[in-house]
């Protein structure tokens, strides 16, 4: 390793699924990676057991209520780690100058402040939070620019097209990119098989295992309407050079077309290590614990085109670029109200996408001027989804 090429660490959603990934590569370098800053919602003695394995310099419970609990769990453990709270405690941290790189890994829009917040502080992040991208696509990309951030896509299939245009050096020649989609639990099944799906089914996901949200949005394929926002605004590619091609068998993360013909691809096992590596040890490459692919094992490796009928949130997505500013805003939270109260058994798994195309119907359009229009945006359609629901 290079002398200083230690790397501080701040674990914005420590607590969950890619939180969870992102330590264990800690655990395996931990001469590379120094844990500074880590962050829970609600989990306050896991993040105060983490405080005991990692030592950081700071915490942030985002539950303002809990404040009081992580301050004395700290103090009962001896711990210097200092605590914070709420929305302005993931935000500080996030700016924090102990830290060089920000994991980004709340889920949901609940985690846009402290994304840009990084960015302004010129941070490189690794975006798993995709739902901040998809509220203000152009907005971070023109903030990450401006403050001279750096941001690397820890979704899998923006980390795959990601590393194949890197490999060719940018997207001159590009005409397509190309997202693979597992297709989710549901693959294959009629709307008619989908009406009466629990929360339980809808987050067995056959590949991945991932956060219950996320395990939703790959059910309905929202997850990869989401990520065609993501992709249109990491590498500036109009909607309609961006294809979804569903894969079942989650070996082929994504691809690039290019105009003579040539298609690249990454390749790996579903595992989001690869990916979080990636991003925390660029440009060099550090062994994840990912097991190689055994090709000899692979068998079949399936393609085909994604049922739209049957899952209509990938075409509201689609809609929702083409509409432009606030319109995504509006989707993603019109999304996670209805995922919300499907996972709480208030919304049968079809009425998600109801929900969805009439809140992107009902909520006046406005343009992406700036974040507080968009967040306004995103608070009404909540207000409206949660009005259909209840
Ligand atoms: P999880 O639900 O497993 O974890 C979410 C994390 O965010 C937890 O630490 C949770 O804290 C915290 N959190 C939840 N709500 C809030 C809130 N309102 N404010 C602050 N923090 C909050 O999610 P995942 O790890 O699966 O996903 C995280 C992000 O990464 C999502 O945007 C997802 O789309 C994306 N992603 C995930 C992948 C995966 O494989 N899991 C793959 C690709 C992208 P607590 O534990 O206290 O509730
Ligand atoms: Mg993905």
């Amino acid at each position: 390793m290079r002398p200083g090429a230690m790397k501080s660490l701040c674990l914005l959603g420590a607590t969950g699924s890619i939180g969870q990934s992102t330590l264990k590569l800690v655990d395996q370098h931990p001469d590379r990676f120094l844990i500074r800053a880590l962050s829970a919602h609600t989990q306050v003695d896991a993040l105060i057991d983490l405080c005991r394995r990692y030592r950081p310099l700071q915490a942030c419970i985002a539950d303002p209520v809990l404040f009081t609990a992580l301050r004395d769990g700290l103090r009962a453990e001896g711990l210097a780690t200092t605590p914070l709270a709420g929305a302005e405690g993931l935000q500080d941290m996030a700016a924090d100058p102990g830290s060089d790189t920000v994991i980004a890994a709340i889920v949901g829009a609940a985690g846009v402040a402290s994304t840009f917040s990084a960015a302004r502080a010129g941070k490189r992040i690794l975006l798993a939070n995709k739902e901040s991208i998809v509220l203000a696509g152009q907005l971070l990309m023109k903030t990450v620019a401006d403050y001279g951030a750096e941001l690397f896509p820890v979704d899998s299939e923006h980390n795959a097209i990601f590393q194949c245009l890197s490999a060719h050096g940018g997207r001159a020649g590009v005409r397509r990119l190309i997202l693979t989609a597992s297709g989710g639990p549901f693959l294959g099944k009629t709307r008619t098989d989908l009406a009466a799906i629990t929360p339980e089914q809808a987050c067995r996901h056959p590949k991945w295992s991932m956060g219950r949200k996320i395990s939703v949005d790959s059910a309905t394929l929202m997850n990869k309407g989401l990520e065609v926002i993501e992709a249109h605004h990491l590498f500036g590619m109009p909607a309609d050079a961006i294809e979804v091609v569903v894969h079942p068998q989650s070996i082929v993360h994504s691809m690039v077309d290019y105009c003579d013909g040539s298609v690249l691809a990454q390749l790996g096992e579903p595992d989001m290590r690869t990916a979080l590596a990636y991003g925390l040890s660029y440009p060099d490459r550090i062994n994840s614990g990912v097991k190689a692919l055994d090709f000899g094992q692979l068998g079949h490796l399936e393609f085909q085109s994604p049922d739209t009928d049957t899952f209509p949130c990938l075409g509201l997505a689609y809609a929702a670029i083409s509409r432009g500013g606030n319109a995504p805003a509006v989707l993603n939270a019109a999304n996670e109200v209805a995922v919300t109260a499907f996972l709480e058994g208030r919304l049968p798994f079809l009425a998600i996408a109801d929900i969805v195309a009439q809140s992107l119907d009902a909520v006046p359009w406005e343009p992406a001027v700036d974040l507080s229009v968009l967040m306004a945006s995103d608070a009404e359609a909540r207000r409206y989804a949660n009005h259909r629901i209840h």
